[in-house]
């Protein structure tokens, strides 16, 4: 059964013909071409040093291939943007599961984070020399980008706790500061950073004090100070930086669509990407799925005299996984589909439902692969343990669980008390009016 055959039924009305044709080949592409060359990948980045300094010759290939296919670009919406390849979040949500599955079609593809994100501030708030500085190197895949705004000294999952320093100094910006987990920082083609910084830190209002400027990677009193690792993995050539900014200065024309619109610019960019990084987790699982049946039905491996897909409770985890990645994509595609009906704005709810739900869940699946291989599931012989270490960080990045969950908690309160406690209010009234209609004592102490 090709990708497109499989979209669910309750998304199939949403998406055009030209969109399932594209998301076969994209499954085309990345079952043949990317995953077998996900190791081809590895091993062309080699050991120690080089891994920050060696661009594999295989994606270049890809790239080449996956252009030439019009696999390029595929996430930037037609409804909000022109520049990209013309589909909707809920077409591009399809094929970014698919891009989850290899290590390496996102970039192949041009559709990879935080490059996205970057293009779509770029393309979205950038003015036109910007654009044709930055974003349009971005779209052709030329150049790889960061997006700079966590910090080591304060709680980042809070934005308004940012720090840096941008003061303005005649016709320039003087940065000061450090920023962490900068991911893509250790590529050899990442040429631009966008940093988020404070230019107002006194503004009375705390969403007014924080901008976005550009600069160049290699600027003088920029410091890549170390590389760091998530869960010993260091992520190379792409990595997450720990960058010190010393009397960094760049032109008053670095500035993104203005002082004091930093939190805007965030806000914009976290909305779609949110669903693109869950499409791809959807993505990881279907992998790990596959990864458990071939184990549990290895003949060689058997244990008590059967192979493990002939115990009851291996079959419960196939079924359970099964269960629980169908309900998640439902999740996703949905808060898809609200975007493009409106914006990700309007949507605020169904992506924080998609970022909270689908890693915690993912993490379940891939940890019953990992079981379900024994030792051999948490080295590096299968694609689990990497999977999993990737997916973990998800419950972090972007804004950990518990800020999503307060907000959503908040937001759900907020939007029914008024309505169910007086719904419900009214409903006890008329069951006991009903009830003393009958000649019966109400029993209820509520
Ligand atoms: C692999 C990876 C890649 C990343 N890439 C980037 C990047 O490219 N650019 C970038 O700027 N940042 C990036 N980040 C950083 C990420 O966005 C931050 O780590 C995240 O926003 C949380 O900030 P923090 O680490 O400062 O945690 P803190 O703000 O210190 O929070 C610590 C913990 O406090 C708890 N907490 C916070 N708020 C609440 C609350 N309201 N209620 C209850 N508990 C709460 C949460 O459990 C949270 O995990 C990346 C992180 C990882 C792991």
């Amino acid at each position: 059964m090709s990708a497109s055959t499989r979209i669910p039924p309750i998304a199939q009305p949403f998406v055009s013909e030209r969109a399932k044709k594209t998301l076969d080949l994209v499954e085309e592409f990345v079952e043949k071409d990317c995953i077998p060359a996900d190791a081809v990948f590895s091993a062309e980045l080699g050991e120690g040093e080089k891994r920050w300094q060696t661009t594999p010759v295989v994606m270049e290939q890809l790239k080449e291939k996956a252009k030439k296919l019009g696999l390029w670009n595929m996430f930037l919406p037609k409804n909000h943007f022109t520049q990209g390849a013309g589909f909707t979040n809920l077409e591009y949500g399809l094929m970014a599961e698919l891009l989850g599955k290899s290590k390496i079609a996102s970039e192949a593809t041009n559709n990879a984070a935080p490059d996205t994100g970057n293009m779509e501030v770029l393309a979205k708030y950038g003015n036109d020399a910007q654009k044709q500085q930055w974003l349009a190197p971005l779209l052709e895949g030329k150049i790889r980008s960061a997006f700079l705004m966590t910090e080591p000294d304060v709680a980042s999952s809070d934005a308004t706790n940012i720090e840096l320093d941008i003061r303005r100094e005649g016709n320039e910006y003087v940065l000061n500061g450090s920023k962490w987990w900068s991911s893509g920082a250790g590529d050899p083609r990442c040429q631009i950073y966008l940093v988020m910084g404070k230019t107002d830190p006194n503004n009375s209002d705390t969403y007014k004090q924080q901008s976005v400027v550009l600069v160049p990677a290699g600027t003088k009193g920029v410091t890549v100070q170390r590389m760091l690792h998530v869960y010993g993995y260091d992520d190379a050539p792409h990595g997450h930086g720990h960058i010190v900014f010393n009397n960094v200065r760049v032109p008053l024309s670095a500035m993104v669509l203005g002082e004091g619109r930093g939190f805007e610019i965030i806000q914009g960019r976290l909305g779609p990407g949110r669903i693109h990084h869950a499409m791809r987790t959807i993505g990881a699982a279907e992998k790990a799925l596959e990864w458990m049946i071939a184990r549990v039905n290895d003949e060689k491996k058997q244990t008590f005299g059967k192979p493990l897909s002939a115990h009851g409770v291996i079959l419960e985890w196939i079924a359970k996984s099964r269960i629980e990645v169908d309900a998640a994509r439902l999740i996703v595609l949905n808060a898809a589909i609200k975007i493009d009906q409106g914006n990700a704005k309007s949507a605020l709810k169904e992506i924080a439902q998609a970022k909270v739900l689908v890693p915690q869940t993912v993490l379940t699946i891939i940890d019953r692969a990992v079981q379900a291989y024994g030792a051999a599931g948490v080295c590096q012989d299968t694609p689990l343990a990497y999977l999993w270490a990737g997916i973990r960080t998800l419950r972090i990045a972007d804004g950990p669980d518990e800020v999503h969950l307060q907000q959503l908690g908040r937001r759900e309160n907020r939007a029914r008390k008024d309505a169910v406690i007086a719904k419900l209010k009214w409903q006890r009234e008329e069951s006991d009016r009903l009830l003393a209609a009958a000649g019966i004592k109400p029993k209820s102490h509520l």
